[in-house]
């Protein structure tokens, strides 16, 4: 598999495969873990309405601004996945995003909290 068709997520399939039922063609991810990669693979292409959609209304901001954050991402780690299940209201992913600015290398280690309503994921809060 060529580099370029790989989903920006990590995981071993092509975009219109993996992420990109989410982000492009609408389907809701059935765990927290799906869930967590799509937003990462959102960050990565700009897609703050994929990012707002997602979002738990509770602790969703009214705008989100990427502009002037020009982080090129480099890559995704899924460390550790509580519950976050099909039959689970509530899940827990800690993961590692790897990101350059400035030609500078990061690290973002972040334990992210989800919650499912109706059936569907959304993301709630973090504690880095
Ligand atoms: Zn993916």
């Amino acid at each position: 598999m060529k580099q370029l068709d790989r989903c920006p997520c990590g995981a071993p399939a092509e975009y219109p495969a993996c992420c990109g039922r989410y982000l492009d063609a609408k389907l809701c991810p059935d765990t927290a873990e799906a869930l967590m990669r799509s937003r990462y693979v959102a960050y990565v292409r700009g897609r703050t309405d994929y990012l707002l959609r997602t979002w738990h209304a509770s602790t969703r901001p009214p705008t989100l601004d990427l502009e002037g954050e020009p982080a090129r991402w480099l890559g995704l780690q899924v460390r550790r996945v509580e519950a976050g299940g099909p039959g689970d209201r509530h899940g827990v992913v800690e993961f590692v995003a790897r990101y350059k600015i400035g030609g500078r290398a990061h690290r973002l280690h972040e334990t992210s909290r989800f919650v499912r309503e109706d059936g569907r994921w959304f993301y709630l809060d973090a504690a880095v």
